[in-house]
């Protein structure tokens, strides 16, 4: 605990900063060109259509002041800043970006481009971009060449695999590389280092959708499309807040709700949501408390007759198990468990069995809070039970954050085995082995990859004694901050990082590679409706930054990885070569490529599977109804949701789905950190629509940046009052791991739950020392090491916290206010 000499000091630096954070924002809001006017006017204008229209078409741009059109030459591209992935045009004036279009023929977007879309790109200028390698000498990173560099990472890699073997080198990557980064990545762990310490910060953001699709429906791959917004009836948003993680997927949404026969919108979220907002009913849940209202709807939707009998029986198994399981949960005894009128479960439960074509929507709310993978595949059965997936209108979108979180995956850059193989199928393995031509020994397939978590608690006990970090940003992204630093600060550890910026994470790096970003690279990317886009080179990379494909390419090489005839592991030297490659591992998979071509992307995106069968992509799977059910199709044998035990070949088999989807039931049990007298809120943590990530990028945005400047903490008035908490007084949230000083923001957030955005760090205020050396400023100071038992993802959603007023000469706020994280006052006159 700080004295309060030391709070006064804290106090001032924060004035400090706000006050500086005031007048950029006040800069940036007074230049009047149109595109800053949709920092406020997040989602543009209206474009009504109703459920029998196409959507009609927008083209949203943003070009540098003072650069004629006559000037630029554009390049193809898809947006980066989310995994909506919307069409994008890169112009390009004297070598440089000077601004995006969206693509109006683009099915994704229709044009439209969010206020991250329209501005991020400016990022790739940003003046301390990394440009060349760094080497750590005499506890300095130093500027070395590529050859000093890499030789250094080869030959601490060669020590390491001698002394200690390939279970000591851990490589931990992204969600914001290209197919062609990623496979050649796993081809090179996989297929050539031979470890199973491979994950991707998609751990962070989708395994679960990953698991819930693979334990309702045999395979990943959402089942749907984007234009399902524009058909069905209703919407069910879970955990979702789609007005600012997906801005332009709202806006498709939002045109549909002021044009004719508009959906009906069921949200479940804590926080006062645009898309709650905009719902007949929203349930404002205590957060780790998703199966519990999900398995309440369920047995509403059972109760009052709502489940299509046949499309059950003859597409799904588990409905008896799934009733029963349920029974309990009546609207009553629920609405006690989530802190929720039980009027209102009943109302949820009522607008969806009225539905006619029904579309309901997953994200972080469900899959980073407690019992993840459980509460992803209660929304799968939902769908189920209504007999509503696989024709127009009707799906389930398990999403995912991330631009190319969808590629870690079918890549095999995460826990995923390459192309959706099952790890646990010897024939699957053997198929990747031919491929790769290695033995199939040489893939670590014995057990199941190894999870970012596990990897980290690896290096803490010092078995992991390599770590190289790509594209990401775990000393602020992942659970724990305190645990993280000092883990990522031991001696024995080699931490490599490849990255764009100086970052959190830089700071522990004994070598530093830079890299390309988008816009320097070519490659494709695959959104979360199964979109695949070509990105063009545009401009080349600053300095001697490089691709991280051809980065991990040199490093296999000089390391000598071979296949089993002596030839380079990774012959190819080209985006596209690498592209041909991937395809060839997925032919005849899921997620089937084989169709595609650079030359075809160019004439815009298409949706896999894309092959001789379906040329021109899948709009959707499962129209015929037939799931990944099977044995030899599956890509996983699936696990007890409650405990995470995983099914073997037998246990499947027995399971005898045959092609049918499985309803999977679960009973709720607590979250493992709940309130108490000490720790009375719950803290959650979410995304602004200003911000990405860990803002390496947006907050190089000056106007991005400078509407969400800093982070703050979101309470309710009737959490506040007592505590004498105004709006803009500075507070302090502990948790038995850490504490965060924050401006408050009164605003519509249940009562008993307090939030703050995820995405600030320490890169950009070290300048002002704040905080007198205690990092105070990012969510995962407070958060818990903990997991769900199947997908593995942290549980970054639930926290046990107490927040006290500090002293303070003044009352300042910086928090966006078009939001969710309005204040109390604005959303009334919304
Ligand atoms: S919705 Fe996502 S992909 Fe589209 S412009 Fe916004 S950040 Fe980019």
């Amino acid at each position: 605990m700080q004295n309060l000499a030391s709070d006064s000091r804290v106090v001032r630096v924060l004035e400090r900063r706000a006050s500086r954070v005031r007048a950029r924002r006040d800069e940036a809001v007074n230049e009047s060109a149109s595109p800053i006017g949709r920092l406020s006017d997040i989602w543009g204008d209206r474009t009504p259509h109703g459920p029998d229209e196409p959507w009609p078409t927008r083209v949203d741009q943003n070009v540098m002041d003072g650069v004629s059109a006559d000037d630029i030459t554009w390049t193809r591209s898809a947006c980066v800043l989310c995994s909506n992935g919307c069409g994008l045009d890169v112009g390009v004036s004297d070598g440089r970006i000077v601004g995006v279009r969206g693509h109006a023929d683009d099915r994704v977007n229709h044009g439209r481009l969010g206020p991250k879309g329209l501005f991020g790109w400016q990022a790739n200028q940003s003046p301390d971009r990394l440009t060349t390698p760094l080497v750590r000498r005499d506890g300095e990173l130093r500027q070395a060449t590529w050859d000093e560099a890499m030789e250094l990472v080869v030959d601490r890699s060669r020590q390491v695999l001698e002394q200690h073997g390939p279970l000591a080198m851990g490589f931990y990557n992204s969600g914001q590389l290209f197919v062609e980064d990623y496979y050649t990545l796993a081809v090179m762990v996989r297929g050539g280092i031979g470890t199973p310490h491979l994950d991707g910060n998609t751990r962070l953001c989708t395994a679960t959708s990953d698991a819930a699709l693979k334990e309702t429906f045999g395979s990943d791959g959402d089942p749907g499309a984007l234009e399902d917004f524009d058909l069905c009836d209703t919407i069910f948003a879970v955990g979702h807040n789609m007005p600012e993680t997906h801005s332009v997927m709202w806006t498709r949404v939002l045109d549909r709700l002021r044009g004719p026969q508009p959906p009906r919108i069921v949200v479940i979220d804590p926080r006062p949501t645009r898309i709650a907002a905009e719902a007949e009913v929203h349930l404002a849940v205590l957060p780790g408390t998703n199966v519990a209202v999900l398995n309440g709807i369920q047995r509403e939707l059972i109760r009052c007759g709502a489940v299509d009998r046949q499309f059950v029986a003859n597409h799904t198994i588990g409905f008896d198990e799934l009733a029963a399981r349920t029974a309990d949960y009546d609207p009553e005894y629920v609405g006690e468990i989530c802190g929720v009128p039980a009027e209102d479960i009943r109302r949820a439960a009522r607008v969806i069995a009225e539905s006619q074509r029904l579309v309901s929507t997953c994200l972080q709310g469900v899959y980073q809070s407690h019992q993840a993978t459980a509460a992803a595949c209660q929304v799968n059965n939902i769908n189920l039970l209504r007999g509503m997936i696989g024709r127009p209108g009707c799906t389930v979108l398990q999403l995912n954050g991330q631009p190319t979180a969808q590629n870690t995956r079918e890549t095999g850059a995460d826990g995923d085995l390459t192309a959706m193989r099952n790890w646990q199928n010897p024939q699957h393995v053997a198929s990747l082995a031919a491929v790769w031509n290695v033995e199939p020994s040489k893939i670590p397939a014995w057990g199941p990859s190894t999870h970012v978590m596990q990897m980290i608690r690896y290096a803490e006990t010092g078995s992991i004694r390599f770590l190289w970090i790509i594209g990401t940003n775990p000393a602020v992204s992942l659970p724990e901050l305190g645990r993280i630093r000092s883990i990522l600060s031991q001696e024995r550890l080699f931490v490599v990082v490849s990255d764009a910026f100086p970052n959190e994470t830089t700071a522990y790096a004994d070598v530093v590679f830079p890299v390309a970003m988008w816009g320097e690279k070519e490659g494709t990317f695959t959104n979360h409706d199964r979109t695949v886009h070509l990105s063009e080179k545009a401009v080349d990379p600053p300095g001697q930054a490089r691709p991280d494909r051809e980065i991990f390419a040199d490093y296999a090489a000089r390391l000598g990885l071979t296949d089993r005839d002596g030839e380079p592991l990774v012959p190819w030297t080209s985006a596209e070569q690498c592209f041909e490659a991937f395809k060839r591992a997925t032919e005849g998979q899921t997620c089937d490529y084989t169709g595609m071509s650079y030359d075809r992307l160019r004439k815009g995106p298409v949706q896999w599977p894309c092959n001789v069968e379906h040329p021109d992509g899948t709009p959707r799977l499962y129209t015929d109804l037939w799931f990944h059910t099977t044995p030899d199709i599956c890509e996983d044998y699936g696990h007890d949701l409650l405990t995470g035990a995983a099914l073997d070949r037998k246990d499947f088999s027995a399971l005898r789905a045959d092609g049918r989807a499985i309803l999977k039931s679960v009973p709720y049990k607590p979250a493992h950190e709940p309130p108490s007298d000490e720790y009375p809120l719950v803290f959650t943590s979410g995304r602004t629509v200003y911000q990405f990530h860990t803002r390496t990028k947006t907050g190089r945005t000056p106007e991005l940046d400078a509407a969400a400047p800093e982070a703050w903490l979101e309470i309710s008035p009737i959490d506040a009052e007592p505590r004498g908490i105004h709006e803009g007084d500075l507070v302090r949230v502990e948790s038995r791991r850490g504490e965060l000083q924050l401006r408050a923001r009164l605003s519509g957030i249940r009562q008993g739950v307090v939030f703050a955005p995820f995405h600030y760090g320490y890169w950009d205020e070290r300048d002002d020392g704040v905080a007198n050396g205690s990092p105070t400023r990012a969510a995962n100071e407070l958060t818990i090491t903990d997991w769900d038992p199947v997908s593995k993802q942290p549980v970054l959603k639930v926290a046990a916290v107490r927040v006290t007023l500090m002293p303070s000469e003044e009352r300042c706020s910086t928090a966006p206010t078009a939001t969710a994280s309005a204040p109390v006052e604005e959303m009334s006159l919304r």
